[in-house]
């Protein structure tokens, strides 16, 4: 189905995987990189993105003066130098692994980050019908009815529309043609069953596929005769990352209200997890929810981000080991670890100074912790977690009322980690020598 390139009117071909790059929306690109540049414009041409330029450095860029003192060569955070900055004497912080990054004398590169225009997307695929002669009559959001010479179909926006329009006894009544803007990973999202119909709205923009040729066969499917009822054909847990003026700062009021969120079983029944230490060092988890493959997170080596997972991951254990233990000694109890401990791990240093000050009667230091805390989780959440397809859910959100007392682990059904001899460690590189991360304590 899918042709590699589609001629523009003047110059060099577009290559299809470029456009679908372009269309996740909040993704940065190499502003200088041949075919990007072409093909942004083309689709800012069409109103489906707009995009603005900034200079950035890499955490790590071997070419940098400050290479030979980075710890954590593996970090590929990208740190948005901001257009006002005449001094960077003060150094930001990597949104990655929080470190110190003093950007004078590092390598600049030019970004280019894309913001995907929802309302240019429907406007944009109403063209087409209508210049295909055909007239789509809006039903819901994101959903429209559509005639076609075998009869009716819907066209729906998978990213956008409401989750009753991905059930899969809605597709099949409804005759549901499917356009995914936001297309890493489709194949997996869709279920795999070939009456659906769906397609990247980077092939409709390439040409390479026919919204019109796409709903009338939509429109004469037979779908398989068990239609179960309200299966999710598309796991839209994938939503968009939102762009925002600083990578670092994202600005959730922009989120456009269409887009409602995705409603997750609760982890703590439905959900399993997996995690492993890789020979590099990066601490990766990935999920199943109800059976069905989530997605895969990593964490760099000695970031907080890794950090924090491997504890929630080790208290999680920790409770497996103690539930165990209850059915021979009933009466032996389990303390959940509180927030505090996982302070006094992460910031160390902080943590002492801030217990000081809380003796003394000031609280303030605390304070600043625990919002540092919060934020570190949230940053989890948004930026691994729901980017990865695994639900948030498995990290507290902690709220404003949470103190240093509140108990803190993986929300999850059960943890199990990657043990050297399974197949899957093997595919992971694990490194059999830090698979016992989670043992440790064990051990000692
Ligand atoms: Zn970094």
């Amino acid at each position: 189905m899918a042709s590699p390139s589609f001629p523009q009117k003047n110059g060099e071909p577009l290559a299809v995987e470029t456009v679908a790059g372009l269309l996740r929306n909040g993704s940065l690109h190499e502003a200088g990189r041949a075919g990007v540049a072409q093909a942004a414009q083309h689709l800012v041409s069409l109103g489906l993105i707009e995009t603005a330029t900034a200079e950035y450095v890499r955490c790590v860029d071997h070419r940098d003066p400050d290479y030979r003192y980075v710890r954590n060569r593996s970090c590929r955070g990208r740190i948005r130098i901001e257009d006002d900055a005449d001094d960077d004497g003060d150094g930001l912080y990597c949104p990655e692994c929080d470190r110190k990054v003093y950007p004078r004398g590092k390598t600049r590169c030019r970004m280019m980050q894309v913001e995907v225009k929802p309302d240019g997307v429907a406007a944009f695929l109403e063209g087409l019908l209508k210049d295909g002669g055909v007239e789509p009559k809006q039903v819901y959001p994101w959903v429209w009815r559509v005639d076609t010479p075998r009869g009716e179909a819907r066209l729906v926006v998978a990213d956008y529309c409401g989750l009753e329009h991905v059930c899969r006894d809605w597709a099949a009544a409804n005759r549901a043609c499917y356009v995914v803007v936001d297309a890493a990973s489709c194949k997996t999202r869709f279920l795999p069953e070939s009456w659906l119909v769906w397609t990247r709205l980077a092939d409709v923009v390439c040409g390479s596929a026919s919204v019109t040729d796409l709903l009338s066969s939509a429109a004469a499917t037979v779908p398989t005769s068990q239609v179960r009822a309200s299966v999710p054909v598309y796991s839209a847990t994938v939503r968009p990352v939102v762009l925002s003026a600083s990578p670092q700062e994202p600005d959730h009021t922009e989120q456009p209200q269409q887009r409602p969120g995705k409603t997750w079983p609760d982890p703590l029944l439905h959900t399993v997890a997996k995690c492993w230490t890789t020979k590099d060092g990066t601490f990766g988890l990935s999920t199943k929810t109800q059976g069905r493959y989530d997605g895969k997170a990593e964490f760099a080596r000695d970031t907080i981000q890794a950090k924090l997972m491997q504890l929630v991951c080790y208290q999680k254990w920790q409770e497996q080991l103690a539930e165990k233990e209850r059915e021979r000694q009933p009466r032996r109890s389990f303390e959940m670890t509180k927030l505090a401990d996982f302070l006094a791990e992460i910031y160390p240093d902080d943590m002492v100074a801030a217990r000081r000050d809380a003796a003394r009667g000031d609280a303030a230091c605390l304070k600043a912790l625990l919002k540092r805390f919060r934020s570190l989780i949230s940053d989890i959440r948004t930026k691994k977690l729901e980017p990865a397809g695994i639900n948030p859910d498995i990290l507290p959100a902690l709220g404003i009322e949470s103190s240093i007392d509140t108990g803190l682990s993986l929300r999850v059904a059960h943890v199990h980690y990657l043990d050297a001899n399974s197949p899957e460690a093997q595919e992971a590189s694990v490194d059999p020598a830090k698979l016992d991360y989670l043992r440790r304590d064990e051990l000692a």
